[in-house]
């Protein structure tokens, strides 16, 4: 694409900047000029690979803006989603986002890029970029699958036919037989009373509509019947040029994504290394879930009765709060075997030491694809968001994982998974011939994701088909 010049501007919240930076890398080693907006706080997470970057010779930009912490009756310090600790202050979040479009069009009036990809989480961006006659790109962060999910229930409304909220319903118009149940669906979609947030939610769905299409952080080969689905039924514009993290390549680039690490990577792969092939679980429920105290007490119940080796990735500081999650002598019975991580793992390093086995996530996205590509068998324990969607996926389509049994979409905290259900699919996962199977469906899967993004494979060439969209637009 020559001299072109693409602006990211990525929701404030580390599931959607940490892709959001990988993609504007990915494009910047196609030779297109790059930068990323984001706020005051967030510039951390960016600005060393987009140093690393420039060394390299690839151009790479940042444009810090104001987040309006303040206006918006948000608590001090607070610039992203992950922050927001109370569904009570989702509203507040959501309205500081939509006091960012002037800021957003001063940087495309001082910047002239030829295309925005902006995220879901700002609908306006859409007429934004139509001020400067440039095309904007959607980006979600998710899989093709959970889109073709939002998308029969937003036509079909399966969900009006059943009379409890756990009565399955199955969902129309769709490649497999998936059935869900009210209790799983994404937040407040099935209100009848429009509130401020379904109204959001319409803002979204209308503005992928409007847009220019939607990239994918996805591969072909990996759910083909909804890529297909989502363009040839839903008539949709999408490009899938993932799995993007694997634009890192060197260990640098892996090690430290989103935050720095709460441990030493070194000290993290020595104890792996100690360890046999595909004989250590890793536990980690991504950055934004909450768990309640009787919740981490059940997981670690559960992850001790089932024997097996274990990092676990407590999003607690030790002297946050008192350790009544830690079972009476837990650390001391499990130190040969299992290590906790308190805060932040550098997890796409763990993912990928070949001791590691199996994954237990909640199936967001990024979380998700990193399991794909490092070919782990999963155990899902999906939270919140569109989580419910992906596990349907894994456990259903893909057959690479298994479900714990987590039962209702709550963001904040998760309850009511008993260690009885933790134990048994840790087992499932980890040893039998079922386990040997699932592992070997998951190995074939990490070897299509390499080939995807190699010359030639299917991410890469719609990356040059998107570019050659992008430079034959005309608004
Ligand atoms: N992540 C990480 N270390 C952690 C927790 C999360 O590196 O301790 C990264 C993870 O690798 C993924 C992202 O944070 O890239 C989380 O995104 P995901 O979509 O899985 O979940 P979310 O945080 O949006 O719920």
């Amino acid at each position: 694409m020559g001299q072109r010049h693409v602006v990211f501007f990525p929701l404030m919240a580390h599931g959607h900047m940490i892709p959001a930076l990988d993609m504007a890398k990915l494009f910047a080693s196609r030779g297109v000029k790059t930068t990323i907006i984001t706020t005051h706080l967030n510039a951390p997470v960016f600005t060393k690979t987009v140093e690393r970057t420039k060394h390299l010779g690839m151009e790479m930009g940042l444009r810090v803006i104001k987040f309006p912490t303040v206006e918006a009756g948000l608590p001090e310090g607070c610039e992203s989603l992950d922050q927001v600790t109370s569904d009570d202050l989702i509203p507040n979040f959501i309205n500081a986002l939509s006091m960012l479009e002037e800021q957003l069009e001063q940087v495309l009036q001082e910047c002239r890029p030829n295309c925005l990809v902006a995220d879901m989480f700002f609908p306006w961006a859409t007429d934004v970029a139509a001020k400067f006659d440039i095309p904007r790109l959607v980006f979600h962060g998710s899989s093709f699958f959970a889109l073709c999910v939002t998308e029969s229930l937003r036509l079909h409304k399966p969900y009006k036919n059943v009379s409890s909220d756990s009565e399955p319903f199955v969902l129309p118009d769709f490649p497999h037989e998936i059935k869900l149940t009210k209790k799983q669906l994404y937040g407040r979609e099935t209100e009848e009373a429009e509130t401020d947030f379904t109204k959001f939610l319409s803002q979204v769905s209308e503005s992928y509509l409007r847009s220019y299409g939607v990239v994918f952080n996805s591969f072909y080969e990996l759910e083909p019947d909804y890529a297909d689905h989502y363009r040839k039924v839903l008539k949709r514009k999408a490009w899938h040029i993932g799995p993007i993290l694997l634009c890192n390549r060197d260990a640098e680039d892996k090690a430290e994504r989103g935050k720095k690490a709460s441990v030493d990577e070194a000290d993290c792969l020595k104890w792996l290394d100690s360890k046999k092939p595909n004989s250590v679980l890793y536990v980690c429920f991504g950055s934004m879930a909450t768990f309640t105290t009787s919740q981490l007490y059940e997981m670690a119940m559960g992850l001790e009765a089932s024997g097996q080796q274990f990092i676990w990735v407590v999003r607690r500081e030790k002297d946050e709060e008192d350790e009544k999650w830690l079972p009476e002598g837990f650390e001391e019975r499990v130190k040969d075997r299992g290590l906790i991580i308190r805060g932040w793992a550098p997890q796409v390093l763990i993912l990928n030491h070949e001791a590691v086995g199996g994954f237990v996530t909640h199936c967001g996205w990024n979380s998700t694809l990193e399991g794909v590509c490092a070919g782990v068998p999963m155990v899902t324990w999906p939270v919140f968001a569109e989580q419910f969607y992906n596990e349907k996926l894994i456990t259903e389509v893909l057959r690479t994982g298994v479900a714990v049994g987590s039962k209702e979409w709550n963001r904040l905290t998760s309850d009511g998974v008993k260690r009885e259900a933790i134990e048994n699919a840790v087992k499932q996962i980890m040893v039998g011939s079922e386990a040997a199977e699932r592992r070997s469906r998951a190995k074939e899967l990490k070897e299509k994701a390499r080939q995807a993004v190699e010359e030639g494979g299917s991410s890469y060439s719609d990356l040059n088909a998107l570019f050659e969209a992008l430079r034959s637009y005309r608004s």
